[in-house]
């Protein structure tokens, strides 16, 4: 994912947003590490090395504006934590959007682009009538290095 401000500037204004330092800061921290799924007090912590006078408050604030808008995404990863990664929006426009692969063990989540579920919502919506806006999909097994602790065939 090449992130940079000016791509960040460039969003914010399309959604009619003022550029501020906390909303450029909140993304800055969302963007440093791919596959980076922070807690809003990881979030904060990256923000605070920057820009020591963003507090927790602003930042739950700014976390929750960028949700709505989808500028950011929520995600559950079945750890007990909400986590926020940046919404589909980020990744390329004919790209599919990201998966996660989580790790029963040691609780690593790769991400992974495609699956076949453009196929298999079309045979639901016909199935069923129901019309699908989205989906998400988790798999969950070992990593590659937990894989040696455990008997896996
Ligand atoms: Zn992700
Ligand atoms: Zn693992
Ligand atoms: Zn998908």
């Amino acid at each position: 994912m090449q992130l940079d401000r000016e791509k960040f500037i460039r969003l914010l204004r399309e959604k009619g947003l003022k550029v501020t330092t906390q909303r450029l800061a909140v993304l800055t921290a969302l963007s440093k590490k791919q596959d980076s799924h922070l807690t809003a007090e990881e979030i904060y912590e990256l923000v605070k090395v920057e820009s020591p006078d963003i507090g927790l408050a602003t930042v739950y604030r700014t976390i929750q504006m960028l949700l709505e808008l989808k500028i950011v995404d929520r995600i559950y990863l079945d750890d007990g934590y909400v986590r926020y990664e940046l919404g589909h929006v980020y990744e390329d426009e004919d790209s599919h959007h990201h998966h996660h692969l989580i790790c029963v063990k040691c609780g690593r989540v790769m991400s992974f682009q495609g699956d076949l579920m453009e196929e298999f919502e079309k045979r639901m919506e016909e199935k069923t009538g129901f019309f699908i806006q989205d989906h998400d999909v988790k798999l969950y097994g070992y990593c590659v290095d937990c894989q040696k602790d455990v008997d896996v065939k």
